[in-house]
Formats: structure tokens, C-alpha cells, sequence
């Protein structure tokens, strides 16, 4: 079987804790692209994590976890987040975590870049693009300069430093147009030597791996970091990250451009979060924003920033759907709208005074403004429930609705963020 899991949104839907629950049935998972601007919270019974590079099947002892070629990543950054796991009591081996020899790194000249063009953005215009500023679009666009290295280059570093002085010369061309301090070949093998070099022992031909898996019969899921709208292609661009987040991606950003993906779980929220700059036409404001924002402890897991929140969108997630080519959802985080007497979703834009159910192209989208509608809320506890019995008539009613709203079956419901407070509803 080969799975992706996706986000339908703008991210944070709760990939993660779904990846650690629905693992259990999966051999190998593996992330296909994107780097530490990801972040995942992941509770089970070993303690709570938050997870930027490495696959959240990276807690269960059984299943190996690949980092495929898609992906950019930051040595440091993974080598501290290793670390940070075995102290809290998870292996990490060769045996277990496989990185792709053609995946690329992130070097710090390329999160000196994020820093820079973020900050000349917004003295110039007043509008970041709302970067995590950890180097993403700069190092994809170097990728796709054909300027990068890449981690196989860690297992022959002679190579590696005999490119290094070309490439560097080229990028200070850049860093002092900026007016900063250029940076030097020394710094940068200092850099291979401390974090590069450690890693190569996960070095492999992931490609290779999974194909062998594939044809021993081993069940392989392919795990999204960010959801459809913050896709390079079809999210709402340049609000975007820079890689593909699509799920028709997942085999090309994990090495297996060959293999044709079983089925594809949508992840989607109960209610709307996205952190960061850009069109969010469902958005709350004010007292309304602070409620819902404090009972979804709507935070980000990689930054600290406070997310932007709102009430359901269908219109954009019908997109996302569509965008994810999704067989079934997960609905997550339902819980979080127990306290509430009313709900609203969103079901329909208005454009100069026309209801639309399109997601429009990015820039019609400011012009677009939220048709609310509101439903019966259940306005009691429901993060005991563990069957579909168990839940009240009123958030049955508005599992139903949203599956009927945007075409997909929800097969699981999360009540809670711990593993086992999810309800399989088929
Ligand atoms: P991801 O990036 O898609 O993996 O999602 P994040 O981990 O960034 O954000 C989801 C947040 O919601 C995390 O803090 C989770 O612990 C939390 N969470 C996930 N599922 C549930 C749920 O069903 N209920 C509640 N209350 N919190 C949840
Ligand atoms: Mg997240």
C-alpha cells in the first residue's frame, strides 16, 4: 500500500499526529519534500514532540523513516532535533532513518537570504511574504540553479570542496548587494565538517530502498509538511512555501517517481488556521479571533507565532480537496469547537456582489469577502469519545454537513491531541 497524507488547508491541520497514529499500519514512512519550516506536535505515550525534518513515524520503533529527495535540510538543525529525541528516549540509527542522497542541503548563507529579502520587503513595501526565515525559498531556488549540494556530496567531501569556492564566491555576490558581510570557504567546510559529516552515515539511495520495500509488499506512507493552499503551484502564491505539497508529488519528492500511490487521507480541520501573510477570506477578527485561537492553541509549533484563525471554509477546502485528490479526510481538532453555543462555516465568497464557490486566482481572493452561515452547535465535552455513538447528534450533524459541502468521506475524527483520541467513523 502507498499512502499519502496531506494537508487540505494552510497547514497545522494536524498532519502530524495523524502520520503518528496511522503509522501503526505502515512499514516505512517517509517525508517528500519542504525542510524545518515544518512543525509537528506529536503526544503519545513516550512524551510530547515537536517534529521539523524528520517523519513522525520517527517515534515508533518498527517502521523506518526516509528523507526523500524532495526534501531541503538544514544539517544543523537535524542533527540538533536527533539529539533531541534520543534524550527524550527515541533510537535513531541507519537502521531506522534513511536520507536521500539527492535531497539538498540548506546552507546558512541561504537562511542569511530569508532574513534579508524578509527584512528588505518590509521596509520596502510593508509586506513580507511571512517566511519562517529558515532559508526554504532560497535554497529550492538554488536547487533549481543547479547550485546546490546535495547530501550524497557528504560521502566524498573532497568533491564538495573543490565546487565550494565557486559557488561561494556567487552567492556573496548577492550578500554584499544586500550590504552584509560576505561569507567565507572556511566557515562553510567548518559547517560540512561539524554538521555534515555526522549525518553521512544516513546517506543512502532512498529510491532504491523504497522500491525494494514496495516490492516485498512492506506498506509505505508518504507524509506532506503545509497543505494545498500553501502549495508552490496551486496555493495562493507568493503566500506560499516553495515546494510541492500536493500529494501527485509524493512519489517524485520520495525517489519512487515510478510507483503510483494507493490512496491519498486528506487532513482537514474542524475550523480554519493559517499562520503567516497572505488572503484569508474566512478570517476572524478581534474577540471572535481570540476565542477560537485559545481554544486551539493556535500557535506555531516551528515559530511561536500566533495563527491567523477562522470558522470552517469550504470553498477553500473543496479546493484542497480537489488539489489533494483526496479518497477520505481526517477531521481534526473537532473538540476545540465544544464550547461553542453556535458554529459558523463558510460556505461561499461574495465577488462584487456575486456569490461564488470557486477558490478564486490569489488576487481576486482580497477582493473576496466571507458568506457565513451558522449551525447548531453540541456545547459540551466530547474529548472522552472514542466510538461514533458516542458523540452528540449536533457534531454528527456537522461532520455530515461538511462531508456533504465538500464531497469527501471523513472516515476519522480527532477529539483530542493525544494518539488515541481519534474516532474511525468507518
Ligand atoms: P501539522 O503541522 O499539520 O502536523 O500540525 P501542527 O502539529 O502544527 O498543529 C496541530 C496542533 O493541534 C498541535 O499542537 C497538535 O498537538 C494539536 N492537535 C492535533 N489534533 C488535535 C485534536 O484533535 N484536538 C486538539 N485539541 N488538538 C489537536
Ligand atoms: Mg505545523
Amino acid at each position: 500500500m502507498l499512502t499519502s497524507i496531506c494537508g487540505i488547508n494552510w497547514g497545522d491541520e494536524g498532519k502530524g499526529r495523524m502520520v503518528d497514529l496511522l503509522s501503526r499500519d505502515f512499514d516505512v514512512v517517509c517525508r517528500y519534500q519542504g525542510g524545518n519550516n515544518a512543525g509537528h506536535t506529536v503526544i503519545n505515550e513516550k512524551g510530547k514532540f515537536i517534529l521539523n525534518l524528520l517523519p513522525s513515524g520517527i517515534l515508533r520503533e518498527d517502521v523506518v523513516n526516509v528523507m526523500g529527495p524532495g526534501m531541503v535540510i538544514d544539517l544543523k538543525h537535524l542533527c540538533n532535533e536527533i539529539a533531541k529525541l534520543r534524550e527524550g528516549g527515541i533510537a535513531v540509527s541507519p537502521e531506522n532513518l534513511k536520507i536521500s542522497d539527492k535531497a539538498i542541503i540548506t546552507m546558512p548563507y541561504n537562511v542569511l537570504q530569508d532574513i534579508m529579502e524578509e527584512d528588505r520587503l518590509t521596509k520596502a513595501t510593508g509586506k513580507p511574504y511571512g517566511s519562517t526565515r529558515r532559508g526554504i525559498a532560497p535554497v529550492y531556488a538554488d536547487k533549481y540553479m543547479k547550485k546546490a549540494f546535495r547530501m550524497g556530496e557528504l560521502l566524498n567531501c573532497e568533491l564538495l570542496y573543490r565546487r565550494l569556492p565557486d559557488i561561494i564566491d556567487w552567492k556573496n555576490m548577492t550578500i554584499k548587494a544586500y550590504g552584509f558581510e560576505p561569507v567565507s570557504v572556511e566557515e562553510m567546510k567548518e559547517y560540512f565538517e561539524t554538521y555534515g559529516k555526522p549525518l553521512a552515515k544516513y546517506v543512502t539511495d532512498t529510491g532504491s530502498y523504497l522500491d525494494k520495500a514496495h516490492a516485498e509488499g512492506k506498506n509505505i506512507m508518504f507524509e506532506a509538511q503545509l497543505g494545498a493552499l500553501r502549495d508552490i503551484d496551486y496555493g495562493i502564491v507568493p503566500y506560499t512555501s516553495s515546494s510541492s505539497t500536493i500529494a501527485a508529488y509524493a512519489p517524485i519528492g520520495a525517489g519512487v517517481p515510478n510507483l503510483k500511490l494507493t490512496n491519498s487521507i486528506g487532513i482537514m480541520k474542524a475550523y480554519s488556521s493559517c499562520v503567516g501573510a497572505g488572503p484569508f477570506t474566512c478570517e476572524y477578527f478581534d474577540a471572535d479571533a481570540e476565542k477560537l485561537r485559545e481554544l486551539g492553541g493556535e500557535y506555531g509549533a516551528a515559530t511561536g507565532r500566533p495563527r491567523r484563525v477562522g470558522p470552517f471554509d469550504v470553498v477553500a477546502s473543496r479546493y484542497g480537496i480537489r488539489c489533494q485528490g483526496a479518497d477520505e479526510i481526517a477531521l481534526t481538532k473537532l473538540d476545540v469547537l465544544d464550547g461553542y453555543e453556535t458554529i459558523e462555516i463558510c460556505t461561499h465568497y461574495e465577488l462584487n456582489g456575486k456569490i461564488i464557490d470557486e477558490f478564486p486566482f490569489t488576487d481576486v481572493l482580497d477582493y473576496c469577502k466571507p458568506v457565513f452561515e451558522k449551525v447548531k452547535g453540541w456545547n459540551c465535552d466530547i474529548t472522552g469519545c472514542r466510538r461514533k455513538e458516542d458523540l452528540p447528534v449536533e457534531a454528527l450533524d456537522y461532520i455530515y454537513l461538511l462531508e456533504k459541502l465538500c464531497g469527501c468521506k471523513i472516515r476519522y475524527v480527532s477529539v483530542g491531541a493525544e494518539r488515541e483520541a481519534c474516532i474511525k467513523m468507518y
